[in-house]
């Protein structure tokens, strides 16, 4: 994955263009959400849903009767798009206005999660979004087991694109009495609200508190 195919390689901006794993894999480690595109019946065909990273591959997972999971189980080709703001860049002209940005592109063949790890990497799934979680939970029943489909792409063809920093003006424009920089954007965890048939006397527990702190 370190150098581009001809359909990952970024052709604007292509200074901001990363290829390495490290650089890949840091982005989906970082997000939970991807938009899935493939093409059914000659049509174009996308998706939110879902992801985690394991090794080379990214897994999604969902109802068997998901269209886009089941085109993935029988080897179907998809692309994944998966992306984090972090801010708004304000320029001195309409053209430089921008976004700061970390971006995934992903493409690849869709291949079934093995049998015998079908279970484990559901449990994953539950890991991934709520850290903590799992070990409080019963385990799946076989009926559970058998509505959810399991899928995973080979990360062999994924490109990164990431924008930092300032407004790259015209240097034309620096003097123009127009303010600009950048406004961040930030994605905050709130306060836990509980379920209104809460069990009585159940306290949030730690790990939810402690959502989205990193250790
Ligand atoms: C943040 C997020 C996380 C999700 N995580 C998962 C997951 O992990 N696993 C999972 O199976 N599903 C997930 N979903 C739901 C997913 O987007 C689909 O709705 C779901 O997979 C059901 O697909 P389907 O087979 O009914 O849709 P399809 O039959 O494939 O969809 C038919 C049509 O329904 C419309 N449609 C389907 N889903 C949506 C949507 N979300 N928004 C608007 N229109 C839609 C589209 O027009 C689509 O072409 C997630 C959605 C969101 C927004």
């Amino acid at each position: 994955m370190n150098s581009p195919s001809e359909r990952t390689r970024v052709r604007r901006n292509a200074s901001r263009a990363e290829y390495a794993p490290e650089i890949v894999n840091g982005i989906l480690d970082a997000n939970r959400i991807c938009h899935a595109a493939y093409v059914e019946s000659g049509e174009p065909r996308i998706i939110p849903t879902l992801y985690m990273r394991r090794g080379a591959y990214v897994y999604l997972h969902g109802n068997r009767q998901s269209a886009l999971l089941r085109h993935l189980a029988a080897g179907g080709v998809a692309a994944l798009s998966v992306i984090s703001v972090e801010g708004v860049v304000v320029a001195r002209s309409g053209f430089h206005c921008s976004m700061n940005y970390h971006s995934v592109v992903l493409f690849g063949q869709g291949e079934p999660v093995p049998d015998a790890e079908h279970e484990g990497v559901l449990e994953q799934f539950v890991e991934a979004l709520i850290p903590g979680h799992l070990k409080r939970l019963r385990r799946a029943t076989p009926q559970e087991l058998a509505a959810t489909l399991a899928v995973r792409m080979p990360l062999h063809e994924a490109s990164a694109k990431i924008r930092t920093g300032d407004p790259i003006d015209d240097p034309n424009d620096l003097q123009a009495d127009v303010w600009a920089g950048v406004i961040p954007l930030l994605t905050a965890v709130g306060l836990p609200v509980s379920s209104g048939d809460l069990k009585a006397g159940l306290e949030v527990p730690d790990y939810v508190r402690a959502y989205g702190v990193r250790p």
